[in-house]
């Protein structure tokens, strides 16, 4: 029976999840040692390419002159080896954001998989160069920690997905990160009950001061309805946005909270609440220009 509970600290089960998947694979002499220091909870996969068709996993494991090893946890080579060279962190995800990912912290909750691939370039359709013995091990690493994770293919993100072409990344070059993720699910089967999907905690900065609820108005109130209106039509369409937080307003941010795991259904849109629904705030300054 695999086990499927979510995980929080350094995957001791690595190596025997990917065997039992039946990778072919190789364990890189001090593996169990090496890392940037200890994982948080586990939240999924990010795929890489290395850049070059040879990349060896020695310089996964022991990088480069500006950036020390490891820059993965895992090496794909081109006839399908795969090799574990790190138990700990890894620097590979840099700085980047995805929806449950808190920002820039992708390297201490995503296990890293670099693939010695050119990547072919960005516009390349899928598997351009990607010989079927290195892609399928890729499905195979990514089903078989998903599966351990109690993850469905939806917690494998690309590298680009992540940090984008803002910063030149386009990695996984040539794989359509869809394609992959349903390769991915095909693999995993069915999750009986998967891991909920975690929230970055909340941006207390921007969010922190923000408290509506029944009887409040202005400016914010009327923000509050305008996202809630256009964002959510399905029970929030018929909003008038007048500034005025009354029943209908209540009744929409009740319905908002219930469809959004981790919310209190209260009708109160405090910080978690305002962070959930990516709130547009207020500044006080136009507050202030507004009320005058
Ligand atoms: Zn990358």
């Amino acid at each position: 029976m695999p086990q499927t509970r979510p995980w929080i600290g350094d995957p001791i089960w690595l190596a025997d999840v990917l065997r039992a998947e039946g990778v072919d694979l190789v364990e890189y002499p001090g593996w169990r040692n090496r890392g940037h220091g200890d994982f948080k909870d586990i939240r999924g996969v990010m795929v890489h390419h290395t850049g070059s068709d040879h990349a060896s996993a020695a310089s996964i494991a022991n990088g480069r002159p500006d950036l020390a090893g490891p820059l993965s946890q895992l090496h794909i080579a081109r006839d399908g080896t795969v090799t574990v060279v790190a138990l700990g962190v890894a620097w590979h995800a840099g700085v980047g954001m995805y929806p449950w990912l808190p920002a820039n912290m992708g390297n201490w909750h995503l296990i890293g998989i670099e693939c010695a691939n050119s990547g072919t370039s960005p516009t390349a359709p899928h598997r351009t160069n990607w010989p079927d013995a290195q892609y399928f091990a890729l499905v195979r690493c990514c089903a078989a920690i998903n599966r351990r994770l109690a993850q469905n293919s939806s917690r494998t993100i690309g590298h680009k997905e992540y940090a984008g072409r803002a910063q030149g990344k386009w990695d996984p070059g040539a794989i359509d990160m869809d394609i992959l993720r349903a390769d991915i699910q095909a693999r995993i089967g069915i999750i009986p009950h998967p891991a909920p999907t975690p929230r970055p905690p909340v941006p207390v900065g921007q969010y922190a001061d923000i408290l509506l609820f029944r009887g409040s108005e202005g400016p914010q109130v009327a923000e509050l309805q305008r996202r809630l209106k256009y964002g959510y039509a399905a029970y929030a369409g018929h909003l008038v946005v007048d500034g005025i937080f009354g029943p209908q307003t209540e009744a929409a941010v009740r319905e908002f909270q219930r469809r959004t795991r981790g919310l209190k259904v209260d009708g109160i849109v405090g910080p978690a609440t305002a962070a959930a629904l990516r709130l547009n705030v207020v500044q006080p300054q136009l507050l202030v220009a507004a009320e005058s």
